[in-house]
């Protein structure tokens, strides 16, 4: 399960606290290189992890905790509060345009599940908005790529525009776009290449498509099972392409959890969404509060 080591090693450090009825500032000290390690360990990015220790053992050497008669209750809160921060507070909504349509347009690398994550925002828009999304086929290089979203689309009961892998991705968003506009789609969903790391022509191709779509949002899909890797491809990701959110993917899955504590802070840009399943319906809002307590346990 996710987190579970995290989650635990937290749990022993803090817990060593409970046993004493006051601490003094070298028990905070020894509580918190347990955590820097936990974090380090479940690949949270280093300067992160650096800045997040500090933060807390600050606010942990006051007197909130140093003189409470509850020290362990005490830094759970602000183990807590800080985690919540460094995912960046409250859950941030999907960008819209003002006038139709809305374009989202999804990155990301090969397999970090883009396709999926795609059919799936397609889902929760029209389950909760009653909308009319269009999807855009533009991965023209993974073989089936075309195919997995149609049958997604087919499953769904949302129209896919393809023109299948023999042109130009850029002609093919262009003439999508000139479909949704006429058929008034209000959401365009753009699936784009990836490829199994960053490479020029794949930012360039991405570059050219994000001039031509003006997309409202460009949803970088990480996976979060790649630990620390997730946070240098969103990093590239968004120096090339200037993303305006992410979602982390495949949190179902047994990692380790460091990405979704540090993409926000290395990015500066929110995590969106998580997913948390293969299923069209397996995508959730990320709430940082909750993350928190579920890190927490
Ligand atoms: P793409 O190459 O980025 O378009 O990746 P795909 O959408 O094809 O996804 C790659 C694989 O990851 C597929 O088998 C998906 O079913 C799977 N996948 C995508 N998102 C999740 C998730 O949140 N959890 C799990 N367990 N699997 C996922």
């Amino acid at each position: 399960m996710a987190f579970e080591g995290l989650t635990e090693r937290l749990q022993n450090a803090i817990g060593k606290l409970r046993r004493k009825g006051k601490v003094s500032e070298s028990d905070v000290k020894e509580v918190m290189r347990e955590i820097r390690l936990a974090l380090l360990e479940s690949d949270v990015n280093f300067k992160v992890v650096k800045d997040f220790v500090k933060t807390v053992r600050t606010r942990a050497v006051g007197a909130e905790v140093l003189e409470s008669l509850t020290p362990a209750q005490q830094i759970v809160k602000i183990v807590n509060e800080e985690l919540v921060k460094v995912m960046g507070e409250e859950a941030t909504p999907l960008n819209k345009s003002p006038k139709i349509p809305t374009v989202i347009m999804m990155v990301g690398l090969q397999g970090a599940g883009k396709t999926t994550t795609a059919g799936k925002l397609a889902k929760r828009l029209k389950d909760e908005q009653n909308a009319r999304p269009l999807m855009i086929a533009a991965d023209v290089y993974r073989p089936a790529a075309v195919d997995q979203l149609k049958t997604i689309g087919r499953e769904l009961d949302v129209p896919v525009f393809e023109m299948g892998t023999d042109v130009d991705p850029v002609q093919i968003v262009k003439q999508g776009m000139e479909l949704a506009k006429e058929k008034k789609n209000d959401y365009v969903i753009i699936d784009t290449a990836g490829r199994l790391q960053i490479d020029e022509r794949l930012m360039d191709e991405l570059v050219n498509i994000k001039e031509l779509a003006q997309p409202n949002e460009i949803l970088l899909t990480v996976d979060a099972m790649t630990g620390q890797n997730a946070v240098e491809v969103a990093q590239g990701f968004n120096d090339q392409l200037d993303v305006t959110g992410v979602v982390l993917t495949k949190l179902d899955g047994d990692t380790r959890g460091g990405a979704a504590l540090s993409i926000r802070a290395v990015t500066g840009k929110p995590i969106k969404f998580i997913g948390q399943g293969e299923k069209m319906t397996a995508l959730d809002v990320f709430y940082p509060d909750r993350m928190a307590s579920r890190i927490l346990g």
